[in-house]
């Protein structure tokens, strides 16, 4: 059946401008990391992606190594972008990213001119679209030169293939250079994708500032610590989580659930009940407090947590007691 998206779909969502650029992002975005790898069902995929975009979320996030397997979940969007969405392309804003392993053999990493430009060929195949609205460095080459990989970011948007280039999980000092490299070149650095959540805060050191200084928009991932940051591991850990599935590449595993971090959590729950709020929701609206943050990217293994996040934006102000409070139950 043709897929009819929700036309009051822009009604709810807020779009914040990502940096000095002339990008808008949604204050939410998803991520498919997870979920929408060839082991998983393709049915749930689109169900999770219908209600994305039904609810204004117009931002979905993908990297060539999302799936499993490595590759799978930038297919898994290309067929269901060509069933459902591809009459809502200029709606829409994809993304992807190289520089985790990726393919056997030295190009297959990293962040060297040949890695860049051969993935994101790849990833436009298997995702069957002529370019992607932002691509990614995916992290730091400490032995390419930055003048190479941000040479290759440049090419990439002077060939048409992006339309905006940024950098994910570069510290402060290669975020500056690889800015000022950039903009000599032409081609402005717009987007940083760090990870940033209640219980992972080293942007706070230094990055945000950097952002700010030189007007990249930040874009927060992992904002609810993989699940940690919700109701899901309160009274221990269910089965149909990613806790238990054991899917590698980073994925938050059964020993990150520590009796240390609960006892934060269910403080951290109990103030979100207080304000109306579920733990996602207040855990989402903390990380978008910094208007140094332009979005956040959700992950979702079901369609009702999307809807439970996206109800974030019903309450996004904190008092200075209840920052002081969180504060005091994160240290
Ligand atoms: P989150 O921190 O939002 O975690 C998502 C997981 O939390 C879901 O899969 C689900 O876990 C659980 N969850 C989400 N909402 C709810 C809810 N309302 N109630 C209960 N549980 C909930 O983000 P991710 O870690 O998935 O990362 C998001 C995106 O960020 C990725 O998809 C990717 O695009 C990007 N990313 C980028 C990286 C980079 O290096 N640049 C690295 C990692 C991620 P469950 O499956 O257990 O139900």
């Amino acid at each position: 059946m043709t897929y009819l998206p929700n036309s009051n779909r822009y009604q709810n969502m807020e779009y914040r401008r990502c940096g000095n650029s002339g990008l808008m992002l949604p204050a939410l975005s998803l991520g498919l990391w997870h979920n929408f790898g060839a082991i998983d069902s393709i049915e749930n995929a689109r169900n999770i992606l219908h209600t994305a975009f039904d609810n204004g979320i117009t931002h979905f996030d993908l990297a060539n190594n999302y799936g499993p397997p490595a590759g799978s979940a930038e297919s898994t969007f290309g067929e269901l972008f060509k069933q459902d969405f591809k009459p809502f392309r200029d709606e829409l804003l994809i993304s992807t990213k190289a520089g985790w392993p990726m393919w056997d053999g030295p190009y297959g990493d990293f962040g060297s001119k040949k890695h860049l430009i051969a993935s994101l060929d790849q990833s436009l195949k298997r995702m069957d679209l002529d370019y992607v609205d932002i691509f990614y460095h995916h992290r730091p080459d400490p032995n390419t030169p930055m003048e190479e990989t941000m040479a290759a970011l440049d090419l990439i948007v002077r060939q048409g293939k992006a339309l905006y280039v940024g950098v994910s999980s570069y510290s402060p000092a290669e975020t500056q250079k690889a800015f000022t490299i950039l903009k000599e070149l032409g081609t402005p650095c717009v987007i940083h994708q760090p990870k940033y959540s209640m219980l992972e805060r080293s942007v706070e050191d230094g990055l945000l500032d950097v952002l700010e200084l030189n007007g990249i928009g930040g874009i927060a991932f992992s904002p609810l610590a993989q699940g940690l940051l919700t109701n899901k591991y309160l009274n221990g850990i269910p089965e149909n989580s990613r806790a238990t599935a054991h899917r590698g590449n980073g994925a938050i595993e059964e020993d990150a659930i520590t009796p240390e971090n609960i006892s934060k959590v269910k403080k951290l729950n109990e103030m979100a009940l207080e304000r109306g709020q579920t733990l996602a929701q207040m855990a989402l609206a903390w990380v978008m407090k910094d208007k140094r943050i332009s979005s956040v990217i959700i992950g979702a293994s079901k369609p009702e947590q999307v809807i439970d996040s996206v109800g974030c934006l019903k309450n996004t102000s904190f008092t200075t007691d209840e920052l002081k409070a969180i504060n005091q139950i994160l240290i």
